[in-house]
């Protein structure tokens, strides 16, 4: 019998109302036949539409039009707002002058991009806790990368980088780092990370993919040489994304693809081959027509979060964050997954297992029986994962596919839950009741591996 109690401390005074999002009212079924308002606690995978966003979005669509190629009404009417949509994102992460913004697919395709670009001969630096779009593009690139071992603090994060550009003085280098943990939710520090690298003359470029939605971001302040984003997980779900910052590696660079819109004239030749002059500035990399919905939608998510104001946001989220860790603490068989301790600053992502629980049963369980969308698994995260889990050994997993397991087994993976600007308050307190609950009594129903997927069994 578990020691945890029912309680739910009375809610926080004056918390602010969450942002309007898709999907608020929307009810799921559960394995009981009852039908239960979602849950969705997965922001960090992909975040819920801003209200706003569609608004935006679905107020342009009926002018509509191709994006620096028409002479119509409409192509100039998009050509305008997709530019005006790159002085959005310029503003929301207040760039300095001569920096770029680049529409890309996502934070994946923009730190391709970056290691596409960088200077042959560039030497790389990631800790192996970064999300594996931080940790493979250099590689795959053909780039020389140093694997920095796991830090359980800050410091031990700075003097590692400190050292690892000491040994190595020579050439372009450059540092991938996570602004937040996608698994942890911590912050890294970014501010003392570049100041290092830069006294080494080193450049960073950091993984804002979960900090971006969760905090102010300043360019300008940070010094940090580029930012990668996704609109997807800043209430902008479109397909696009941003790479943004210096101008100088990314102009003298090969384009990312090679078409129409990175090309600024291409002449036959007399020996029959084409001759190619390349735009420099953002459509070098931007080659093919240009996502111009994807691209307003994330300039819509920015104008609406700076609105909405990020001192008010963050207290809200960091009240939710107290909520949930105060909540797991008090349920012994919850262990929450930390790299810098337990009272490090953290957005609103966290992962945890569950004593005598595999993690895809529990997170099975809470879809099934209580409407609540988690995720769990490695989190394309696999080094810091199995460092956090300690060593336990994991068969390797495709990214978004939890271990193959069944009710019971050893957990090799763990659970995330994580949430934003657009979470109320009941949702969090809905899902540690859920997780008493489970820790207390037990699954109500029984679960079976389909496919590499821990589900209720529905099977009479
Ligand atoms: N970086 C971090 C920290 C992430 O959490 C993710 C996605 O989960 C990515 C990069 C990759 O983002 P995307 O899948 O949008 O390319």
């Amino acid at each position: 019998m578990s020691s945890t109690t029912a309680f739910t401390a009375p809610a926080p005074v004056g918390l602010a109302e969450p942002l309007p999002v898709l999907g608020a009212e929307v009810e799921v079924p559960l394995v009981s036949g009852e039908k239960v308002g979602y849950a969705a606690l997965d922001y960090a995978a992909s975040a819920p539409a801003l209200r706003r966003v569609w608004e935006d979005v679905a107020a342009y669509a009926p002018y509509y039009g191709s994006v620096h190629r028409g002479a119509g009404y409409l192509s100039q009417l998009s050509t305008d707002l997709y530019e005006q949509s790159r002085q959005a994102v310029t503003d929301f992460l207040d760039l300095r002058e001569g920096d770029q913004v680049v529409f890309t697919r996502a934070t994946t395709d923009s730190l391709n991009l970056l290691a596409a670009a960088v200077p042959a001969g560039t030497r790389v630096f990631a800790f192996e806790t970064e999300h594996h779009a931080s940790l493979l593009p250099w590689q795959h690139a053909g780039l020389s990368v140093s694997y920095l071992r796991a830090p359980r603090s800050h410091a031990e994060a700075v003097a590692a980088l400190d050292a690892a550009l000491a040994d190595c003085p020579q050439g372009p280098r450059l540092l991938c780092v996570t602004g937040a943990s996608n698994v942890t939710g911590e912050l890294w520090p970014i501010a003392e990370l570049t100041e290092t690298a830069h006294r080494h003359g080193a450049r960073v470029v950091v993984d804002a993919a979960q900090l971006a939605p969760h905090h102010r971001i300043s360019v300008r302040e940070l010094d940090v040489d580029w930012i990668a984003f996704s609109g997807h997980k800043l209430y902008a779900p479109f397909g696009a994304g941003v790479l943004a910052g210096r101008a100088d590696w990314l102009d003298a660079a090969e384009p990312y693809l090679a078409g129409g819109g990175a090309s600024r004239t291409v002449a036959r030749q007399e020996d029959g081959s084409v001759a190619v002059e390349w735009h420099r500035g953002p459509a070098r990399h931007e080659a093919g027509s240009p996502n111009v919905i994807g691209a307003y939608a994330i300039a819509s998510a920015c104008r609406a979060l700076t609105e909405a104001g990020w001192e008010a946001l963050r207290e809200r989220e960091e009240r939710l964050v107290e909520r949930l860790t105060e909540g797991l603490a008090a349920i012994p068989e919850v262990r929450v997954l930390n790299l810098f301790g337990a009272g490090s600053a953290r957005v609103g992502v966290l992962s945890f297992v569950v004593r005598g629980w595999n993690s895809s049963h529990f997170s099975a369980a809470l879809s099934a029986e209580y409407g609540i969308g988690v995720r769990d698994g490695l989190f394309c995260a696999h080094p810091l994962v199995r460092t956090l889990l300690g060593g336990e050994e994991a068969a390797p997993s495709e990214c978004g596919a939890p271990e193959p397991s069944l009710p019971g087994e050893r957990s090799l993976n763990a659970i995330r839950v994580s949430f934003g600007a657009g979470t109320p308050l009941e949702h969090v307190d809905r899902f540690l009741a859920a997780v008493r609950e489970l820790v207390t009594d037990g699954a109500r129903w029984s679960y079976r591996n389909e496919g590499g997927r821990c589900v209720a069994d529905t099977r009479r």
